[in-house]
């Protein structure tokens, strides 16, 4: 089993890797290899693993690339994501990439898939619609076209048709991915100081550039490390970040909040890696279907998602009081509109439950983290001596 120290400076290279070197070599070892790349946040990456594909996250290019062309597309009150996903492929990083989706997840997202189509970037562009109607006999059949959809364009590229024995096999090792996190996660929320949560990012990030398989090992061997005792608990309140599940924040904001006077328990960045909660069916005739119904009644809450029957605010609530979390802090990118328009009513939930909370707005590629830090660590403080 690789060392933790190995995962640790691994996992930081690919999850920051703008030229997806790991994808192109993967995909340079066999001829019906495809690469499909996704923006945030969740994707049935199954579907693609079953016909020979790597599907890659594309989260941006964060502080690490300067935007020059990214500004002449997007108008200045528009968030940072979208204008470093075209700085990146207008200047090539995705040339390995056979096809682009885009998840439904707000107007911004669905005009960068029109830009995608205009500059011809990719042998298609799909921009993935999901299902806000949860009747498995409405939404569910919606929901297994569309990922028919994908699949066709990608056999018109590999010629890999989809059997049900693959997709079960593929499913099979996505759930095992999904409990391997879970795991980290729970054993984390009651051991904090054992992994930074900036480790266990970068870690959980690498998993979106690189085979279900590897990222397994990775997560066994991380698991492993997590079950021994080290270092010593130290004086910090537990807190969920909440807000983040697109554009990203940079990595400084995040050792910010831990310096600051925090242990970072829950969160919502790469939240499509946790999206499922629970296992999906592996051992069904219908495969689709069973990753259509996890999707309709397994999901987990979100800005993009419509919560019929089942608020948002009080399952933050709910996943608060469950692990234990001293306050919330909402932290949403400048000018996200999901984000933003949902967080007033999930600060009225926290309220009624007597659960503090803060709220700043950041830029993926914010270099300043004084006030920031000022402001959380008030925050830290103020819980510490009067709650
Ligand atoms: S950060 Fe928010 S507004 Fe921007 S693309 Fe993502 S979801 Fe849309």
């Amino acid at each position: 089993m690789e060392n933790f120290e190995n995962i640790l400076e691994r996992s930081k290279m690919l999850s920051f890797d703008l030229n997806f070197e790991y994808a192109r070599n993967w995909k340079s070892k066999e001829a019906s290899r495809v690469i499909l790349g996704y923006t945030p946040i969740y994707f049935p990456r199954e579907i693609v693993h079953a016909v020979n594909g790597l599907s890659v996250g594309i989260f941006g290019s964060g502080d690490r690339k300067q935007i020059i062309k990214g500004d002449a597309f997007y108008q200045s009150y528009i968030c940072h994501i979208p204008r470093g996903i075209i700085e990146m492929v207008l200047d090539g990083n995705m040339k390995s990439f056979d096809g682009f989706v885009f998840p439904s997840i707000c107007d911004v997202m669905r005009n960068l898939s029109g830009i995608f189509k205009i500059q011809k970037k990719g042998k298609f562009v799909k921009y993935l619609d999901y299902p806000q109607n949860f009747n498995p006999e409405i939404g569910g059949t919606f929901y297994i076209q569309e990922m028919k959809h994908i699949l066709e364009y990608i056999f018109e590229i590999n010629n890999v048709k989809l059997t049900t024995e693959n997709l079960n096999n593929s499913i099979r090792l996505f759930n095992k991915n999904r409990q391997l996190i879970k795991a980290i996660y729970d054993l984390r929320r009651e051991f904090p100081w054992r992994i930074t949560y900036e480790e266990l990012y970068h870690i959980i990030r690498a998993g979106t550039v690189i085979t279900v398989e590897e990222h397994n090992e990775m997560l066994e061997g991380v698991l492993d490390f997590l079950n021994n005792e080290k270092g010593e608990p130290l004086d910090k309140i537990k807190v969920i970040i909440y807000g983040a599940f697109c554009e990203q924040p940079p990595v400084g904001l995040i050792k910010t909040i831990e310096l600051a006077g925090c242990y970072i328990i829950d969160d919502d960045l790469v939240l499509g890696s946790r999206w499922i909660q629970g296992d999906i069916k592996d051992d069904t005739d219908d495969p689709l279907k069973a990753l259509s119904e996890a999707y309709l009644k397994n999901s987990t809450f979100s800005s993009s998602m419509y919560d019929v029957n089942n608020p948002k605010g009080e399952r933050l609530v709910k996943l608060a009081k469950d692990s234990k979390a001293d306050g919330i802090i909402f932290a949403a990118p400048s000018f996200c509109d999901p984000a933003l328009l949902d967080i007033p009513q999930l600060q009225q939930a926290c309220d009624k439950h007597d659960i503090r909370h803060i709220m700043f707005q950041f830029s993926e590629n914010t270099g300043q983290f004084k006030v920031i830090k000022e402001q959380v660590g008030a925050f830290s403080d103020s819980i510490k001596l009067w709650v």
